[in-house]
């Protein structure tokens, strides 16, 4: 299944491949940064309805807490992640930029009801976790019970690998199948020859940390200071640093 809803999988190229990477024709470099913005163009309209859809939500759900009440420090949260998907989206380069937008704005309507929940002196519910491959898909599965029966040989060894990371029912599949889950791609220039580099999607995870700050952290789903980061710009120096 494709989330991104181009129609046709991105042609993603895994760790390994990338480093085997050869010259190509021009016609193919143009045709990976054509399909790259293609997808571009779809996740930026998804995600501004999304960041629509968390502004409605905050302004129907507005919040007086006091100082000190349990719900506060939730709904500051909410409201910045929101403000934070909103720069975000005006100065986003690349497709994991846009789907932290999307991320951000979710977790601000999620954090909303936790603040209405604690402000109301109420146990908020469990929120759900985000598919580290892809996390702009349906939520990652529940972690198999411990203690659970063990399979054995290569099914273990996959299984192992699997449960290594929150995956969706469907990356999950994949993975124990031992097929490569569809990953949310990044657009990385691969040095291929001392002059030349060349344009190639890869797994949004494989773009090193000091480039991206999404790489990670699921592009904002397991960390806090997501809403923070991008507030402060500091998100950006690292992506220009990539393109
Ligand atoms: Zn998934």
């Amino acid at each position: 299944m494709d989330t991104l809803g181009s129609g046709t999988p991105p042609r993603v190229v895994g760790r390994r491949r990338a480093r085997r990477l050869r010259p190509m024709p021009k016609e193919q470099q143009e045709l990976v940064l054509r399909e790259w913005a293609v997808l571009r163009e779809r996740l930026r309209r998804h995600a501004s309805a999304r960041l629509a859809d968390a502004g409605d939500a905050l302004r129907a759900g507005e919040l007086d807490l006091p100082q000190g009440n349990p719900g506060a420090r939730d709904y500051s949260w909410a409201l910045e992640a929101y403000q934070a998907a909103g720069k975000l989206l005006d100065e986003a380069v690349d497709l994991p930029d846009l789907a932290a937008v999307v991320v951000l704005a979710e977790r601000a309507v999620e954090r909303l009801a936790v603040a209405r929940a604690r402000g109301a002196g109420h146990r908020p519910g469990a929120v759900p976790e985000r598919c580290f491959y892809n996390p702009l898909h349906p939520a990652a599965r529940r972690p198999p019970e411990p203690g659970g029966r063990r399979a054995r040989g290569r099914v273990s060894a996959r299984r192992a690998a699997a449960d290594r990371r929150p995956a969706c029912a469907s990356c999950y599949r994949a993975l124990l199948a031992g097929q490569q889950p569809d990953v949310l791609p990044a657009l990385i220039r691969v040095r291929v020859s001392f002059r030349r580099t060349v344009p190639v999607l890869v797994p949004y995870y494989m773009v090193p940390q000091q480039f991206s700050p999404w790489s990670a952290t699921a592009c904002g789903a397991y960390d806090d200071d997501a809403p923070g980061l991008v507030m402060s710009g500091e998100h950006r120096t690292r992506s220009v640093m990539r393109h």
